[in-house]
């Protein structure tokens, strides 16, 4: 018995000893031991820190997380991305060819000369100028190498903490973590054999689903000119897929001319007016600038409707700021959404925290239900602070009226479209006006829209409801008459033959 008292003792003392070495300056240690055999890894700090541009082609697919036809569904579609960063002289231009379902692509680029920007449409033939880019701009772009990575973390090594050891895509791994210039906290998961990084994460709050770990992997390298190169990189937030690309070319250190930072010639430039805080259509109706997006706002007698919620809660807390101005005394009594995509419903919760009945498509609620349920402690949100019950009313045989007598909104159920399995518009019948979002979108400049086979099959849903229709207000883009709508799909028709 009192030996084993006595051997209790000369462990505790033992123990305290170790401890006594301060675990923040241990986990320091531990985590340099492992950046220090990933250095060695790319080829040494000199190697490292030559690295004074690189040019990357990555192609592969954007996985559809918030914006598939169907809700809790993955469609992919076509993406490629080609990114030059001058580390040096501190520019950078990037070149992108996407898309979203529903015959949407888009073919951009942006480039940045310190703190001069320029962004073209390389459809339209048009560039916007944006001055006063902000250094994480670049920063941003760096991190699409390993390299950098590694580079930063040593350049931040009084941050760096030992995260752990850890099997990934069944190896052992190491994990490091530590913040960047940016403030964020990035998980480094390095492959204990090869010292290569495998992946690096960080945490974050999600629009829709709150709490979420965002992970970046590499899955794979090969070697050229004696360098690491990763084959690709794959994304993923909460373990759901969002990018799968394949890196076609990584070259470092290329000669660079000043032309490749530059508009490509023969664009016209255009500006973008800064939008009005909200436009008055009737006595009643209103749409309300949120973050560049447009929300219907109808006041009937007792109480407001709001369609559309874009974004997230500081578009809808902007938003409803505006509208609180606009009917001073009445309550947001309920809120619909045209679709469950992020840029039309990421901002819901906020509307829900403020007491507002959903009026969705019937496929649409589980969805929304477990937006409502999801956990918000990272980025709080008004509905964690304040949590509601979700009141949903679903729409029955495709068309809710809402009316005081007066004012008249019927909210209607296009259907099946090629962008979303259930689309909601809002049909003004005495403004003779649409409401609707992504069925047509237009340049905030005003420029004419460009149909595709959504707008097609949004005209062609007008025509055989026979509704009469003067007016389409789009979420994106300016208003647009029932006219601009047919002589944009007779264009995309004549385009076709
Ligand atoms: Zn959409």
């Amino acid at each position: 018995m009192k030996k084993a008292i006595y051997l209790f003792v000369l462990v505790l003392f033992f123990v305290q000893v170790n401890f006594s070495q301060n675990i923040t300056k241990q986990s320091y240690e531990k985590a340099r031991e492992v950046l220090d055999k990933a250095v060695a890894a790319y080829g040494g700090l000199e190697n490292l820190r030559g690295i004074q541009n690189f040019t990357l082609r990555a192609v592969g697919e954007t996985v559809q997380r918030n914006q598939s036809r169907k809700t809790f569904t993955a469609d992919r579609t076509a993406y490629q991305i080609d990114v030059t960063v001058d580390m040096k002289n501190n520019r950078f231009v990037q070149i992108v060819k996407g898309g979203y379902p529903g015959g949407f692509s888009y073919h951009n680029g942006f480039a940045v000369d310190k703190t001069d920007g320029v962004t073209f449409d390389l459809v339209r033939n048009t560039f916007v100028v944006r001055p006063n880019i902000q250094a994480a701009a670049i920063r941003f772009r760096q991190r699409w190498i390993p390299q950098y990575w590694v580079l930063n973390a040593v350049e931040r090594a009084s941050r760096l903490r030992y995260a752990g050891k850890t099997e990934f895509d069944r190896r052992p791994h190491h994990a490091v973590s530590y913040a960047n210039e940016d403030g964020a906290e990035n998980t480094l998961y390095f492959d204990e054999k090869t010292g290569l990084l495998s992946k690096f994460e960080g945490l974050g709050s999600d629009r829709f689903f709150g709490d979420s770990v965002f992970e970046m992997i590499y899955p794979a390298y090969r070697t050229e000119n004696g360098q690491p190169i990763p084959t690709g990189r794959i994304s993923k937030i909460n373990d759901e897929l969002t990018e799968e690309l394949r890196f076609e070319q990584l070259a470092f250190n290329t000669s660079l001319t000043d032309d490749k930072f530059k508009v490509p010639g023969g664009m016209k430039e255009v500006t973008f007016p800064a939008p009005q805080p909200f436009n008055k259509i009737s006595e009643t109706v209103y749409t309300v600038n949120a973050g560049g997006y447009n929300v219907l706002a109808v006041g009937f007698k007792d109480y407001v409707f709001v369609m559309e919620a874009p974004g997230g809660d500081q578009i809808s807390r902007q938003a409803i700021e505006q509208i609180k101005k606009i009917f001073p005394d009445k309550p947001i009594r309920y809120i619909a959404v045209t679709h469950h995509h992020d840029d039309h419903a990421g901002g819901l919760r906020t509307y829900i925290a403020e007491g507002a009945t959903v009026i969705a498509a019937p496929g649409e609620k589980t969805f929304f239900e477990r937006i409502v349920k999801s956990k918000f402690t990272i980025e709080p949100d008004p509905l964690a602070l304040n949590p509601k019950e979700l009141k949903i009313e679903t729409i029955q045989n495709g068309r809710r009226v809402l009316t005081d007598g007066t004012t008249t909104v019927e909210i209607l159920d296009i259907g099946a479209g090629p962008h979303a399995e259930e689309m909601l518009v809002a049909y003004l019948p005495n403004e003779k006006m649409i409401f609707q979002g992504d069925l047509l979108n237009r340049p905030p400049n005003g420029d004419f829209p460009i149909a595709n086979d959504t707008t097609v099959h949004f005209a062609k849903w007008i025509e055989t409801k026979k509704l009469a229709v003067e007016k389409i207000i789009p979420v994106h883009g300016p208003v647009t008459t029932i006219d601009e709508l047919r002589t944009a799909v007779k264009a995309k028709e004549t385009a076709q033959k």
